[in-house]
């Protein structure tokens, strides 16, 4: 388990650079964030889009079950939950005994996960563990190399922090402490399964609302939406931009949906309380009743 600075956007490039052997990598594309670790992979070897739900807007996670992946492929990475476009997986892809590498950084600590089934995953820590600035990185031991390409700087190599336990240069150390302060709290709270029950009944009450109301609508398909981010729209783009701006005078922050799916975007977290969700819905069904 490692703690590396740079956020996550640094691991787009780390994963691509440490792990290319043959210079193949496998990328489900689920959306904007998995977008970007395409791009960015593609400066490193060549990239495989072996499944993507672009035709519909990213509004689902694209069948993974039987997957066209090379023989000469060094992984297949998934984006684990499109934080913008509000999908995730419930099951994980059949990766034909290649190494599955997965960006949970917008789910990190959410639910228990099989830890073994992946050869790596990675999370940016600010979404559910501390401040911005670091990712935690849980990599298999046999895929740290000492026989990385000329161009990947030290701090880049996995093995660099692993050999020196993440200490290589000075570290994060209030983004560290931080987490520790997490990472106690839910160790004490019943741990990821306490934490999965209060998020999937968080989530349910904002989707059951969203299911019955005339107004609003979910914006992704009902298997593969997500506890942690939720996007739904109104019928136009003008009646998402009034909600948008009574939701804010009624004291709600940052429920406009990212420009590339429009709508309203509510970010239910793990530090995201009951109580907020209750009262975000209890917001909108007063706007539906004023608004029909
Ligand atoms: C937030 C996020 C990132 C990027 O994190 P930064 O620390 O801002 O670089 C990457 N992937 C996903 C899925 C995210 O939600």
């Amino acid at each position: 388990v490692l703690f590396i600075q740079g956020g996550g956007t640094v691991q787009f490039a780390m994963v691509a650079m440490n792990l290319m052997k043959n210079g193949v990598g496998c990328y489900v594309e689920t959306g904007a964030w998995s977008k970007k670790a395409i791009a960015e992979a593609k400066k490193y070897g060549e990239v495989k889009i072996v499944a993507s739900s672009a035709d519909k807007n990213f509004s689902y996670i694209p069948d993974c079950s039987n997957l066209d992946i090379p023989e000469n492929a060094d992984y297949v990475y998934i984006c684990e939950n499109e934080t913008i476009n509000g999908t995730t997986y419930f099951s994980l892809p059949d990766t034909k005994g290649k190494v599955l590498v997965s960006d949970q950084s917008s789910m990190f600590l959410s639910r228990p996960c099989d830890v073994s089934r992946y050869g790596l995953i990675w999370g940016g820590v600010q979404k559910n563990v501390g401040p911005a600035g670091m990712a935690v990185v849980i990599i298999r031991e046999d895929l740290l190399r000492d026989d990385l390409p000329k161009f990947v700087p030290t701090y880049m190599s996995y093995k660099t922090h692993a050999d020196n336990d993440s200490l290589y240069n000075t570290p994060n150390c209030w983004a560290i402490y931080c987490c520790g302060k997490v990472f106690k709290y839910l160790l004490d709270n019943g741990g990821l399964e306490a934490m999965h029950r209060r998020n999937e009944e968080k989530a349910k009450i904002l989707y059951d609302f969203l299911d019955q109301s005339k107004l609003f609508t979910g914006a992704v398909r009902k298997e593969d939406r997500s506890l942690m981010n939720v996007p739904f729209v109104t019928p136009t783009k003008d009646q998402d931009a009034d909600v948008v701006a009574a939701s804010k005078a009624a004291g709600f922050d940052n429920l406009k949906g990212h420009k590339s799916v429009g709508g309203l975007r509510a970010s239910i977290y793990n530090a995201m309380p009951k109580e907020g969700v209750e009262a975000l819905v209890e917001f909108l069904k007063k706007y539906e009743q004023e608004h029909n």
